[in-house]
């Protein structure tokens, strides 16, 4: 198994978001809501408890840090302040029984695989596409809503480095 890393987005953006309800996107205006499905919180990557967890809903750049052009979508975080995911964690168990899609970038945001997993074998669909030797990063989206759910990268080809990133 190639070595990973799980990038969720940084706790710069989930704290502004929070402090000023605003997204980092344009500064969209944010929302704020009891959760109505267990979607996952872009930060922690847990998902939200039906009718008792506050969730943000703002305008993310799902290749923010990344790439030049943007393609900004929806995303939640929690409406409190939680723990980021730590990036080496390997895949988010809370995430296994979901369907999601799994594209392959190499830099310049060249798309050069794409993976539906809907058994939660999530390992087998990574290590499928890090196997082609230009492929620098991957981007999980669920499949059912298309939105962006977080980076992998590889462990020691990180595309962006620093503790917020
Ligand atoms: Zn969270």
């Amino acid at each position: 198994m190639i070595p990973i890393r799980i990038v969720a987005i940084p706790t710069e953006v989930a704290d502004k978001v929070r402090r000023t309800m605003r997204a980092p996107f344009h500064r969209f205006p944010a929302h704020a809501e009891l959760a109505k499905d267990n979607a996952p919180c872009r930060h922690c990557l847990r998902t939200f408890a039906v009718g008792k967890d506050r969730r943000i809903l703002f305008t993310y750049d799902r290749f923010e840090g990344v790439e030049a052009l943007p393609q900004p979508g929806p995303v939640y975080v929690h409406e409190d302040s939680c723990g980021r995911y730590e990036g080496d964690s390997g895949f988010p168990e809370e995430l296994r029984g979901s369907p999601r899609t799994l594209e392959a970038y190499g830099r310049g945001r060249r798309l050069l695989g794409q993976e539906y997993v809907n058994d939660g074998k999530f390992e087998a669909a990574v290590e499928k596409l890090f196997d082609l030797a230009e492929v620098d990063y991957i981007q999980v989206n669920s499949t059912t809503a298309g939105c962006f759910t977080f980076r992998i990268e590889r462990a020691d080809r990180p595309v962006t480095s620093g503790p917020e990133n």
